[in-house]
């Protein structure tokens, strides 16, 4: 069988190691060398002009439908739960708990639970409803398995590693949420980090409350591509009276939107964490929907006081 395999960058290092073995078993074997950032971006269009039979994913769970043979291959991690010992002190005064985590450590979930329970507290795990798969599983752009629990429990738990994850969980709930990373052996609150977000985005809408000229960013990342609400964003904003165009690649270079000086401001399709990490690597407002739906009702709202020459226009 011709395959191609696709590892997130995380575990490009075993990438021959895999190769070594399925060509052992009979198999010819290509390696795909493009980033990867998630189950949203499979390399499709490579393995079809390889045409290969298969295109094996690593390290995520299944995103999207595709038109295409595809096997997913998880990637599980092991953690030493010993850890959880150190978080005891910070959730005492919490006695209903929910419990998030990553696609590598969902298959621990239980022992978490476990550990917790034995210790006093009432556990909840939410069920996703968007891109993740298993209770408790939180994806960057699919928190649902924290949203959907997040007015029953006292705090969150995240068990995993670094910050992208549960970000994405506390900028969709209200309640505190402790991060605890057993590889970097970290135990620490990060709700201050809902304050510094929120602070960013206020100040992408103000600063674009200027523009007159928007970039609509299409991704032609298969499961982060949404053509029809890059169309819907620019009739709106054209319906304001400002100029906008669709700009379309794989992977956005920030460099290059730099060099694409006409446009003011930007607006997201793709990942939706593109709006929310990446703000600080352009110089210009990138904004998500909501917030262009936000600058776009702000603006009218003041071109209204201006005609009723509220205050005086300015230029
Ligand atoms: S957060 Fe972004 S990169 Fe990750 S799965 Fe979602 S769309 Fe893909």
């Amino acid at each position: 069988m011709r395959l191609l395999l696709q590892f997130p960058e995380g575990l490009k290092q075993y990438a021959m190691e895999y190769a070594k073995g399925l060509e052992s078993e009979g198999n010819e074997v290509f390696i795909s060398a493009s980033p990867t950032f998630g189950a949203c971006d499979l390399a499709l269009d490579e393995a079809r002009s390889i045409k290969a039979d298969k295109l094996i994913h690593f390290g995520h769970a299944e995103f999207h439908k595709v038109d295409f043979n595809v096997e997913y291959v998880e990637y599980r991690i092991d953690a030493q739960l010993s850890i959880l010992n150190e978080t005891l002190s910070s959730l005492s005064n919490f006695e209903k708990i929910g419990l998030i985590t990553t696609i590598q450590h969902v298959h621990q979930i239980d022992a978490l639970k476990d550990f917790y329970e034995k210790n006093g507290k009432k556990v909840f795990i939410g069920k996703p409803y968007g891109f993740a798969k298993k209770p408790g599983q939180i994806l960057g752009c699919d928190v649902g398995s924290a949203a959907s629990i997040d007015r029953m429990v006292d705090a969150f738990v995240y068990f995993g590693g670094g910050m992208f994850h549960p970000l994405g969980a506390l900028l969709a709930t209200k309640k505190p949420m402790l991060v605890v990373e057993p590889f970097a052996n970290r135990v620490e609150f990060i709700d201050r980090y809902r304050e510094v977000y929120a602070k960013r985005s206020r100040g992408k809408i103000m600063a674009a409350l200027e523009s007159k000229s928007f970039g609509i960013l299409l991704t032609t990342k298969n499961g982060q591509h949404n053509e029809s609400l890059a169309r819907i964003l620019k009739r709106k904003i054209e319906d304001s009276g400002l100029c906008a165009e669709i700009m379309v690649a794989g992977t956005f270079d920030f460099t290059s939107l730099e060099n694409l000086r006409e446009f003011d401001a930007f607006v997201n399709t793709a990942c939706p964490r593109i709006a929310v990490d990446d703000t600080e690597r352009i110089g210009k407002p990138l904004l998500s929907a909501n917030e262009l739906m936000q600058v776009l009702s702000m603006k009218k709202e003041l071109e209204e006081i201006r005609n009723r020459e509220i205050i005086q226009p300015y230029k």
